[in-house]
């Protein structure tokens, strides 16, 4: 122990890292001077130099760490300057950072920043840059990377002053730019670190003295040094590793590539995502083909023109290539359908089979080949690292309501399912913005809703069924950005915390990780079919069967009589009056059945309507009249709650769709539901905003806390959904009287 002077005098240790030749050793001494002391690190030869200074009422001891590109453990200089900082955890860490060579620099600063703690980012060889011709923003280095950023000159002792009043700034923490953040790997990478991450954290020992994220990344990366420093020091370490190796195979199966490889591009992506935002270059470093894409995918101008189009002909070809083969599972199921009609006799069990599972289900089904096309380009635009790009350009754009782009990819995972994307807002610090992002992410329109739109629009919009269910993927979108706008000025005031738009090199994605996603959701939409859609069709048609007495109208057994007699005898008269009468006899027996079709129909909507969803659905009416939709919509809706796909089973099981000879839902939907191209837009927009199922709700209730926010989240969905609605309907027939 080094007794110096007063001994109640306040105390600091700095650590200095940074890359080899950045002047480390140089800026060293100018902040300590001759008052410095040689050493060994424990039990190695690398030279140790420490150096005392006092300055502001504080005995600051600096510590020069061995030179290091990474802190990867693969020298002896990397273990010993990671050891420093993990167990000695030195009050201030000093990053110098060779300005002209920033890139490589950052990427031991990212590292570094990974490990927690309080930095000072030091721009050494500032002259260097400017001969350069580098202009670097200080001010938004300095908030992005959570630490204050001074510019040195080490051999002119230039900023060195202002390198001490910082350290003391930040070890008493009025140093404002200080802040914790992450590096956000990408969501394939994020979910395999949260799963490792879980069971770091059963070690509390272990979770208080580190950053268990930190912790997990290294697993993932397959670092010995970290594997064995758990072995020692963790009674978990079997679950642990367990799941780092599922972890690891699941990543390597995706990528064909080495975890670890990742997530050196990932950090790249973060640094590249940096460099962006906070050089302004006279003349490029390296300018390499991602760089060259970057500069057309993410300008300022057409970023997000082609952003938006991207988005455009991810729903076209969701919607048109989807066509085709929905169109032979839809013969499918009715040709299963008709054999089943024919050979079954008329029963209970029937009308179950056919109107319950297969109106409910099969209509259902037939969309898998959409949301599997969904998937693939969503997937495409992960893989590739065009959605890294997107969140990026989207991030001017959030920053201007508050928001950033880290919540924006929040918002695009929940393209695919809101309960992933609410999951993934837990890389947001700031419990505020975690809020806010939750809260509009169910906006953001999931693949599941995308049957209800398939059907609905391509029922009344024909051709332009693709652009409708674009529209309202748009109108998802703008509405989040305004609720969420709204949220920001009234309930959760303040600003959003300012992070790194990460831009990971591009690659072009391999079949296979696409084909995994892929499978990955389809073996989750029949798993979901298979479960909640088939119990819930199932319920529908018990409550839309029974009670089985019911009370007619109309007599129907003697309007068939009377049918059948009217045609029969009219076709007797025909064969007595004419020769040539085939034609004619085709033609009322067509007409006949049509007669009976109509009457049947009628006899089954009037069952519907006086059983218990038809009494249900009665009482809901009035709430749904005003947006023009029949209580059968109504219904929809409600059970809709429970997934967005039984609203499409609902209605299939509402109009007895497994029951027709055509057998086509959205054929009857435009036929006989009354709605028209104005309140059929209406409910899709309904079908958008409202609360988009009970898992989501669940994620909500789980992720927020308390049920609070889960029923906040409910009511002002459905307010708005109602609202917006609403005023489709006024504003459509508006326009329709005036053109
Ligand atoms: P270390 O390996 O990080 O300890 O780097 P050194 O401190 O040994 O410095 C490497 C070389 O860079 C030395 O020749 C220094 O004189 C020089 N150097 C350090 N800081 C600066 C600076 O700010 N500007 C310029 N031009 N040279 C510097
Ligand atoms: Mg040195």
């Amino acid at each position: 122990m080094t007794k110096r002077g007063s001994s109640d005098k306040k105390r600091i240790v700095a650590a200095i890292g940074g890359n080899p030749n950045s002047g480390k050793t140089t800026v060293f001494n100018e902040l300590t001077g001759s008052r410095q002391k040689v050493g060994n690190w424990g039990g190695v030869t690398v030279e140790k130099k420490e150096g005392i200074v006092e300055y502001g009422g504080y005995t600051i001891t600096f510590v020069d760490l061995p030179g290091t590109y990474s802190m990867t453990a693969y020298s002896l200089e990397e273990i010993i300057a990671r050891n420093f900082i993990m167990d000695d955890k030195p009050d201030v860490v000093i990053d110098i950072i060779d300005a002209g060579n920033l890139e490589r620099n950052l990427y031991l600063a990212v590292q570094l920043i990974e490990m927690g703690g309080k930095f000072i980012f030091v721009l050494n060889m500032a002259d260097m840059a400017e001969k350069q011709g580098l202009v670097i923003d200080s001010e938004k280095l300095a908030t992005l990377l959570g630490g204050p950023v001074v510019f040195t000159v080490g051999n002119r002792g230039k900023g060195i002053r202002q390198l001490l009043d910082e350290v003391i700034r930040v070890h008493e923490g009025t140093e404002r730019k200080t802040r914790h953040l992450h590096v956000a790997y990408g969501n394939e990478l994020e979910e395999e670190i949260q799963k490792v991450q879980k069971k770091v954290w059963r070690d509390k020992d272990l979770s208080s003295h580190f950053s268990t994220r930190w912790l997990s990344v290294k697993l993932l990366e397959d670092d010995q040094d970290v594997k064995k420093k758990l072995k020692e020091r963790s009674q978990h370490f079997t679950a642990v590793s367990k799941q780092v190796d599922i972890s690891r195979k699941h990543l390597k199966m995706v990528y064909s590539d080495e975890p670890e490889n990742l997530i050196v591009d990932q950090r790249y992506g973060f640094i590249s995502g940096l460099l962006q935002e906070c050089l302004l270059m006279k003349r490029l470093e390296r300018v390499d083909t991602s760089q060259r894409i970057d500069k057309v995918l993410t300008n300022r101008l057409i970023g997000i023109p082609i952003l938006v189009f991207f988005i455009w002909l991810m729903f076209q070809v969701t919607y048109k290539v989807g066509a085709y083969p929905m169109g032979w599972i839809e013969s499918a199921i009715n040709f299963f359908c008709q054999g089943v009609s024919q050979v079954l006799p008329n029963s209970l069990f029937k009308s179950l089979l056919i109107d319950g599972i297969i109106g409910g289900v099969g209509g259902v089904a037939i969309f898998l080949p959409n949301i599997l096309l969904l998937f693939f380009m969503i997937s495409i635009f992960e893989d590739t690292g065009y959605m890294a790009r997107a969140a990026f350009v989207m991030d001017r754009v959030m920053h201007l309501i508050g928001l950033h782009g880290k919540s924006f990819i929040s918002m695009i995972m929940g393209f695919g399912c809101n309960v992933p994307a609410i999951m993934a807002t837990r890389t947001l610090e700031n419990k505020k913005d975690r809020l806010l992002t939750i809260l509009i992410n169910p906006l953001m329109s999931c693949s599941a809703r995308l049957p209800v739109y398939v059907l609905v629009a391509g029922a009344f919009f024909g051709a332009n069924a693709g652009n409708v269910i674009f529209s309202l993927y748009g109108l998802g979108v703008v509405l989040a950005i305004l609720i969420g706008r709204l949220f920001r000025k009234t309930i959760f005031r303040g600003e959003s915390e300012p992070f790194v738009m990460e831009l990971p090199p591009y690659r072009i994605p391999t079949l296979k990780s696409v084909v995994i996603h892929m499978w990955e959701r389809a073996f989750i939409f029949l798993k979901k079919m298979g479960t909640v859609i088939l119990v819930g069709s199932i319920i529908i048609w018990f409550l839309s069967t029974f009670p089985l007495k019911k009370e007619y109208s109309v007599d129907y057994g003697r309007a068939v009589e009377r049918v059948e007699e009217r045609f029969d005898g009219e076709i007797r008269k025909l064969e007595r009056s004419s020769e040539n009468y085939a034609d004619e006899r085709a033609r009322l027996s067509e007409e006949k059945l049509e007669a009976l079709g109509e009457i049947e129909r009628k006899k089954s909507r009037e069952e519907v309507s006086q059983s218990f969803i038809g009494i249900i659905g009665h009482v809901i009416e009035p709430f749904f009249k005003p947006l023009g939709f029949s209580w059968r919509e109504g219904v929809a809706l409600i059970t809709g709650f429970v997934a967005k796909e039984v609203v499409v089973s609902t209605l299939g099981v509402l109009y007895n769709a497994g029951r027709e000879q055509e057998g086509e839902l959205s054929l009857i939907l435009r036929d006989r539901s009354g709605l028209t191209p104005i309140t059929a837009y209406a409910f899709l927009v309904f079908v958008l905003i409202y609360t988009p199922c009970l898992a989501t709700l669940a994620a909500i209730r789980q992720e927020t806390g308390t049920m609070k926010w889960t029923l906040f989240s409910v009511f002002y969905e459905i307010t708005l959904a109602w609202v917006l609605a609403f005023v489709v309907v006024r504003a459509g027939r508006l326009f329709a009287m005036l053109f």
